[in-house]
């Protein structure tokens, strides 16, 4: 072990900083945390007892400078391009016709990325150094928010072996959804409002005035892009620039991929849109650009975005739509769950008219009123969900909702047991709701498995007085099925067969 105290900071930084890359940037860390926590502590002492020795981009460094009044506008060495949209395979074919038409020829393979639904950055290292990290804003012009990135564990302040002189990258800096998840889950226990997702949140922290509180959210980033590069090595293709940028320390996402051709860019967009949600990270669509340098040169820019690279959306799992009214719903256990009835919006690829609010305490905590813009998200196979409102669009005297005090279906009090969230009509089998609920499920696959009684057989045969309590099912008559309109012997004898 050295025992020259600067000697001994610089080995620590360094093996604190290889650490570092292993766990926040590849997520394979070599060594237990005990371990790690212990270097960090050495380094921290040895740092306390020599303060002269402190390095501006030491490991210890990230949550230095001040809280801020405002951020400073950062003017962009490159414009932070914008991406064309497209929405569909027939858009991204007839991209590729342009691409083809312009070069005269295919262009020399594709990059295909996943595009992640965060907040864009700029990040720029002088000698190997971060130095500066700057939103998008116009594209022109962002703001400095040097301080806040710089908490960021997964920025290098230090890039490795063979970094520039001057260099600017730009990434997505995002919220892990396990850590959004966590984070509302405090939110939660504490009687807080939850956060609307992870794109919201992660942009917000970036945003704090206190740096403090952006080193708690647990943010990361993806770098998918050089933007401006003087004293580097050669480079033929965006493939290599990433490659190279992945060398320097910086986080590139692996699930990129190369696309000899038009046919593998259209696979990967469906292998994308399949697994969408297979990561922790939240994504919108992927980034094609076309791989070559000199083909990129070639192609050029329009005038708001670069013809060379274009963003394939997928249909959104958000929207917003009016919320009309908050109703019960009293399900087959007897539990009243409220629910929001929307004027209808497509989302997630279906029509959603319904969505549910789960119960009465995190209905409050969302704060969701009869009138406001509310936000649904239906994600994959996800039931329909209202996230919480717009509150710039509420309009004047909404008021706070409450769990009605009788049931709508039975007149029964509702009553919420001690200590528990969910709340339950007191009718028992009385309450129509929950009979009706409660004889569907029997009848399904979940439960008897009884062909032939679906939902709307239960309700009419309900609504007509046939069936009472749950065990009126098994005495039912043939001639009281036999009587209704569309039921004849065939369907009859196989309901009774199925019972
Ligand atoms: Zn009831």
């Amino acid at each position: 072990m050295a025992t020259d105290p600067a000697q001994r900071i610089a080995d620590l930084s360094k093996a604190i900083r290889h650490h570092n890359h292993r766990y926040h940037v590849l997520d394979a860390p070599e060594i237990a945390d005990i371990e790690y926590d212990e270097m960090v502590r050495e380094l921290e002492a040895l740092e306390t007892d020599h303060p002269e020795l402190v390095q501006p981009d030491s490991p210890t460094q990230r949550v230095g400078g001040p809280a801020l009044d405002a951020f400073s506008a950062v003017t962009h060495r490159e414009r932070m391009f914008s991406l064309d949209n497209a929405e569909s395979h027939e858009d991204i074919a007839a991209w590729e016709a342009r691409l083809e038409r312009m070069l005269e020829r295919p262009p020399a393979g594709y990059s295909c990325e996943l595009k992640i639904d965060g907040l864009a950055v700029s990040i720029t290292y002088e000698n190997g150094r971060f130095v500066q990290a700057a939103t998008r804003g116009d594209g022109l012009v962002g703001e400095d928010v040097t301080a806040n990135v710089r908490t960021i564990k997964s920025v290098p302040l230090a890039l490795g072996e063979g970094a520039p002189e001057l260099m600017e990258v730009r990434g997505e800096i995002y919220m892990p959804v396990s850590a959004f998840d966590e984070l509302n889950r405090k939110q939660a226990e504490a009687g807080e409002r939850p956060y609307i997702n992870p794109r919201n949140t992660a942009a917000g922290s970036v945003r704090q005035k206190d740096p403090a509180v952006t080193a708690g959210r647990n943010l990361s980033v993806w770098v998918y892009q050089l933007g401006f590069i003087t004293g580097g090595p050669p480079l033929e293709s965006h493939w290599e620039t990433m490659e190279y940028l992945g060398s320097l320390g910086l986080k590139v996402n692996p699930a990129s991929a190369r696309a000899a051709d038009a046919a593998a860019v259209h696979a990967y967009l469906e292998r994308a849109e399949k697994d969408r949600h297979a990561n922790d990270y939240e994504i919108d669509g992927v980034v094609i650009k076309v791989d070559s340098l000199d083909d990129q040169a070639i192609l050029g820019f329009t005038a708001k975005s670069p013809r060379w690279a274009m963003a394939y959306k997928f249909p959104p799992e958000e929207k917003t739509t009016l919320l009309e009214d908050i109703r019960i719903n009293v399900g087959r256990t007897g539990v009243a769950t409220p629910y929001a009835v929307l004027d209808p919006v497509f989302v997630g690829g279906v029509t959603v008219t319904n969505a549910t609010l789960h119960n009465e305490g995190e209905l409050q905590r969302k704060d969701v009123r009869v009138g406001d813009t509310v936000i649904v998200r239906r994600a994959g196979d996800v039931i329909p969900e209202v996230v919480g409102p717009v509150l710039s669009k509420r309009p004047r005297g909404a008021k706070v909702w409450k769990l009605p005090k009788t049931c709508p279906f039975s007149g029964h009090p509702i009553v919420t047991p001690e200590g528990e969230a969910r709340a339950i009509c007191t009718g028992g089998f009385d309450c129509p709701s929950r009979l009706r609920e409660y004889l569907f499920h029997f009848a399904s696959r979940g439960g008897m498995d009884i062909e032939g009684l679906g939902y709307r057989t239960v309700d009419m045969l309900m609504s007509e007085g046939v069936i009472r309590t749950p065990a009126d099912i098994f005495t039912l008559d043939r001639d009281d099925v036999l009587r209704f309109e569309g039921w004849g012997e065939v369907s009859v004898t196989n309901l009774m067969n199925a019972i």
